[in-house]
């Protein structure tokens, strides 16, 4: 996986994607571990981390250092975390990267100094 940002700002892109990591797999992982009514228990920094991104409220309940939500409601969150992600990503594989790495520029700061992690 490799994932491409901008060192003249703080854009970034998701991972490049590719048949076994893409939005639809992304989303199809999350079904799967979302999909049955349960409440869960989220980490504190992800989870506010993810609500800033998204802006999906989210009902919690408080533990000792955790919080705790409902599966359903959480998965709401992933499906609008991963169509933000769909709509951010400008070279969706490597071989689209390849191509255009030459010529692009950066989608926020207009400048070039990209790098790959
Ligand atoms: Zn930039």
């Amino acid at each position: 996986m490799s994932y491409l940002h901008c060192h003249s700002c703080d854009w970034s892109q998701d991972d490049f994607w590719n048949k076994k990591y893409n939005p639809l797999t992304k989303i199809w992982d999350d079904i799967k571990w979302l999909w049955k009514p349960k409440i869960i228990k989220l980490d504190i920094y992800t989870m506010n981390e993810l609500i800033k991104y998204t802006h999906v409220p989210i009902i919690r309940k408080k533990t000792r250092s955790d919080y705790k939500a409902f599966s359903w409601n959480w998965f709401i969150l992933e499906l609008v975390k991963e169509i933000r992600i769909f709509f951010q990503q400008k070279w969706w594989t490597w071989k689209s990267w390849k191509k255009h790495k030459d010529i692009a520029f950066c989608p926020k700061c207009k400048k070039r100094n990209f790098d790959i992690d």
